[in-house]
């Protein structure tokens, strides 16, 4: 891939408005003039990075400002500037998101500790505004797709970190085609050999399964033009990763049941149940791969039906079917709010994140507990970076918990009233006993009775997460 100049940038940006460009323009500039001398280790003039990193934000219509950040986001770490200069040649949120992707540097402890203490300052950042997150991201995206030119050494350990802390990071906002590729490229510095194999396998898969699947596209386009649906068909083969952690896994190829997919994307809900409705009349479903994620979404706000079916010769073809809104979140998560609300895409960000999106409560919950930034990292990354399950509320809401988590945890995160005030637990309709450990997809009834004395002093023991162990103990105190 050859690297992106000034104005590639510039025909990115042709849908923003004059005094946009303008703005991003003079943040260009006046990048270039501070990293001047700077060089990349691949030997390109350094602006060349922050361009790239605005550019991959101007691909997901990232507002002004934040392209302006991207432009500027090593500024304040490499060059002489400081906040101050930010904010009056631009304005105080560029100097915000520009100070929120800027490591702490000026700690007087071990590396380790400043590591520490950097990974939490990215992973928190995201409470003040999404932005910085996403700006980071697509930091370490230009970092990642350039890693070739590091030492063996650090680009495995870029790597692991990277798989470590950005890629679920990334999932948690929904931007699944940055962490596919975020996926990818870990996995090819990580394991090269398994890369290159799998990365052949899902070649001669795309080659062995263009026929079928180009059939399908033709009968369902066909099928959708003649009942008037407005609609826009795409092929989708997993990534070389996705394919790989099916495999070690113990899966073989052929039970790896969306391993190819065609994503129908229509105009509103009820044209994607048509859809659903007219996709399995001409081809048979297989029952236990449906899912309906439109009204059950996931936990990071991913909607689609999905539905697996006998494709041409048999073969076993994932169809995808969803508005085009909801595909736009499929791809970019909370980011893909620039595309869709205009205007007050901040804000709506803002509020998604808080009111819809379940790690967020968990985050802050966890962040307000552990002073220690070490301790800080450790429970992120076991209670919401380490496996998960996905369990049913009696509504059937479903409900995201790290793997290990009892019905006290389960009781707690609906409400701490609800963990103070239980006596028992049904699990799938079957009496439990409290401390349970829950498997995907239970569904969990928790038995309360307001005379109950309370949780128990032992219950500590048996829980996994923050709110849980925190709300126990302060009950206890009392
Ligand atoms: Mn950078």
């Amino acid at each position: 891939m050859s690297e992106i100049t000034w104005n590639d940038l510039l025909m990115m940006l042709n849908k923003y408005d004059k005094e946009d460009i303008v703005e991003i323009e003079k943040a260009y500039k006046f990048a270039k003039l501070l990293h001047e001398g700077q060089y990349r280790q691949s030997g390109e003039p350094y602006i060349v990075h922050p361009l790239n990193v605005a550019y991959i934000l101007a691909e997901m219509n990232a507002d002004k400002d934040t392209i302006c950040a991207g432009l500027l986001h090593d500024t304040l770490e490499d060059t002489k500037i400081i906040n101050e200069d930010i904010v009056t040649l631009f304005n105080p949120t560029v100097t915000k998101l520009v100070e929120g992707v800027t490591k702490i540097s000026k700690l007087n402890c071990s590396k380790q500790a400043q590591s520490m203490a950097n990974t939490r300052k990215i992973i928190t950042g995201i409470t003040e505004d999404v932005r910085i997150m996403i700006i980071k991201l697509a930091d370490r995206l230009h970092n990642m797709r350039t890693l070739q030119y590091k030492s063996s050494f650090k680009q495995k350990e870029i790597a692991m970190e990277t798989m470590d802390i950005f890629v679920p990071l990334a999932y948690y906002i929904g931007a699944y085609r940055m962490k596919s590729e975020l996926e990818d490229i870990s996995l090819q510095y990580l394991y090269p050999d398994k890369y290159k194999y799998i990365q052949e396998v899902q070649l001669k898969i795309k080659e062995n399964s263009k026929q079928c699947l180009e059939e399908m596209l033709y009968t369902i386009d066909s099928i959708l033009i003649d009942k008037e649906i407005s609609h826009h068909i795409k092929m989708r083969i997993k990534n070389i990763y996705g394919i790989y952690k099916k495999l070690e896994s113990g899966y073989n190829l052929s039970d790896i049941h969306d391993l190819l997919a065609l994503k129908v994307m229509v105009n509103d809900i009820s044209n994607c149940y048509q859809t659903l409705g007219l996709v399995h009349s001409k081809y048979h479903p297989l029952n236990d791969k449906f899912k309906d994620y439109i009204f059950n979404p996931k936990t990071n706000m991913y909607r689609s039906i999905h539905t697996t079916v006998f494709g041409e010769n048999n073969r076993l073809v994932q169809t995808q079917i969803r508005t085009f809104d909801m595909d736009q979140i499929a791809s970019f998560g909370l980011s893909a709010y620039w595309s869709i609300n205009k205007g007050n895409a901040r804000e709506v960000m803002q509020e998604e994140l808080k009111n819809k999106y379940q790690f967020f409560k968990s985050l802050i919950e966890i962040n307000h507990v552990f002073a220690d930034n070490q301790e800080f990292v450790r429970q992120v990354k076991s209670e919401l970076f380490a496996d998960k399950i996905y369990v049913y509320t009696t509504k059937g809401d479903i409900i995201e918990l790290p793997k290990g988590s009892t019905a006290i945890d389960f009781a707690y995160k609906i409400h701490s009233d609800i963990g103070n005030t239980m006596v028992g637990v049904m699990v799938n309709d079957k009496d439990v006993s409290v401390d349970y450990i829950l498997q995907n997809k239970d569904r969990v009834r928790i038995i309360t009775d307001d005379l109950s004395c309370g949780p128990k002093q032992e219950w500590i023991d048996k829980v996994k997460t923050t709110k849980a162990k925190r709300k126990i103990k302060e009950f206890r105190r009392k």
